[in-house]
């Protein structure tokens, strides 16, 4: 992986540049843009936990960054480089995410120092439910107050802990299951949940790609068939945005970057391959349907149409910014490109479709997710059947009157009533597409004073958030 230079600001600094930019294009109130930039709050917890003979010391941190819309919401990350200026980018990067795509969410993430593979499951079971009392008895998990969510390093297995933790203490709130999102299906999760962020990917591809004068200025043509693409992480998000984008829109993977080298091969890798690969060894070396580059660094400097960074924050960075050949990047990760390097990159005319948007399918669904709790149904159960019925008096009144009959294939498609995976799907999809035209509407209008599709994301965000802030009196 590359190494973030020494002149390179902090991951909150680098966020806050980006703000900057923005903000300085709006005309706000006195003190707003100090207001809506700062995080509210950041609590760090150390906690002991016995294991192994011993007592551990954990820290934990959970970052609110805007109560403007409640409950906040954002991941839980366990990583051994979690600190609080990153959980306070995140949060940040959270509340213009969800104000982006809106999502009635404020800005909030959390972060646990551990190295999740040195520890058992039933170790990792202890630290987490340690870890949950400690926020939950804060009110820092709580349904109408701190949704959290799997980030890297955590997911369903971590929320079921949560979940069950929270319910075990507040055994008489109904809505209990709200409180966190991302859960296995069977305690509350929702169809979709997993593969959202990487499904949010590839929707965002899907909507750039409608816009022929965009797809222009990342100087290409056409659809996303036939697109060659670099993911850098195969992790929940790359692996599955990888995969949609090979299975579903014809794209060419040539290059996967993971965390012991990088596989190339224009002919294509097949990522469900590479996928059952590191499940079975560990990592990508020794895989054979493409060549091995150790220095898997360097791969993210190759000759591609679509960069995706799907990994860590500040990956591109003011030391290999110059050398990135792709003309168009997708942020799957969070902060993936540091500010310097966004600057170089934009005066070369790259494109940058931004992490608040690129990657805010994951908080999107958990969206569905947690009103789907709320309403202790789930999506589809009362129309899905009726819908079929009204379907079939339609398609049999159709083939009366014509004499003619659909084919049992396409008959089939047209009668079924949508279940809960189509109805999240589909709710991605628009929210996608909505958010992608707010934001090309004001790139576009505005280009001429420097503002980008990040700008323009943020210029919105922002402006959703004074909004909210003008209507609570500040
Ligand atoms: N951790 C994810 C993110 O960074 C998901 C957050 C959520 O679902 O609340 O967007």
């Amino acid at each position: 992986m590359s190494t973030t230079p020494a002149n390179e600001p902090s991951f909150r600094d680098s966020v806050d540049m980006m703000f900057n930019r923005a903000a300085g294009l709006m005309d706000l109130p006195p003190g707003m843009m100090e207001k809506i930039r700062v995080a509210n709050s950041t609590y760090i917890v150390r906690f002991g936990v016995k294991l192994r003979g011993e007592i551990m010391t954990f820290t934990g941190y959970r970052s609110v960054h805007s109560e403007h819309a409640e409950p906040v919401k954002g991941g839980i990350r366990y990583a051994m480089n979690v600190n609080q200026n990153e959980v306070e980018a995140l949060a940040a990067l959270m509340t213009y995410k969800c104000a982006l795509v809106e999502v009635p969410f404020g800005g909030s993430k959390g972060g646990l120092c551990i190295d999740p593979t040195a520890w058992d499951e039933d170790e990792l079971e202890r630290i987490t439910r340690r870890f949950a009392y400690e926020l939950i008895k804060r009110d820092l998990i709580h349904p109408a107050q701190n949704v959290p969510a799997p980030d890297m390093g955590t997911g369903a297995r971590e929320m079921a802990w949560i979940a069950d933790a929270y319910k075990r203490i507040k055994n008489d709130d109904i809505n209990a299951r709200a409180c966190v999102t991302g859960k296995p299906r069977n305690l509350g999760g929702i169809a979709g949940r997993v593969e959202a962020t990487g499904r949010g990917v590839q929707y965002a591809l899907q909507e750039f790609f409608r816009h022929k004068d965009d797809v222009e200025k990342a100087g290409m043509t056409g659809t996303l068939d036939g697109k060659r693409v670099i993911v850098q992480g195969l992790g929940n998000v790359g692996y599955h945005a990888a995969k949609f984008l090979e299975e579903e829109d014809g794209c060419t993977i040539i290059g996967i970057i993971e965390r012991d080298g990088a596989l190339v091969n224009e002919g294509g890798i097949n990522v469900e391959s590479v996928k059952q690969h590191i499940a079975e060894t560990g990592g990508v070396t020794g895989f054979t349907g493409a060549e091995h580059v150790a220095n898997g660094a360097l791969v993210l400097e190759n000759d591609c149409d679509i960069l995706i960074p799907a990994a860590l924050e500040s990956t591109i960075n003011l030391g290999n910014a110059e050398r990135i050949k792709a003309n168009l990047i997708i942020e799957a990760a969070n902060g993936p490109v540091t500010a310097g390097a966004d600057e170089i990159l934009r005066k070369r005319g790259c494109v940058i479709i931004p992490d608040m948007y690129a990657n805010a399918g994951g908080v999107t669904v958990s969206y569905f997710e947690w009103v789907k709790n709320l309403s202790h149904i789930r999506f589809g159960r009362m129309q899905r059947r009726h819908q079929e019925s009204a379907n079939n008096l339609l398609v049999d009144e159709i083939e009366a009157m014509t004499g003619k009959n659909f084919s049992p294939g396409k008959r089939d498609k047209m009668l079924q009533g949508p279940d809960e995976l189509s109805l999240v799907r589909s709710g991605l999809d628009d929210t996608m597409r909505i958010a992608y035209q707010n934001m090309a509407e004001v790139w576009h209008a505005r280009e001429h004073e420097g503002v980008d599709l990040r700008t323009a994301a943020f210029l919105i965000s922002i402006d959703r958030v004074a909004q909210s802030y003008k209507s609570l009196g500040l």
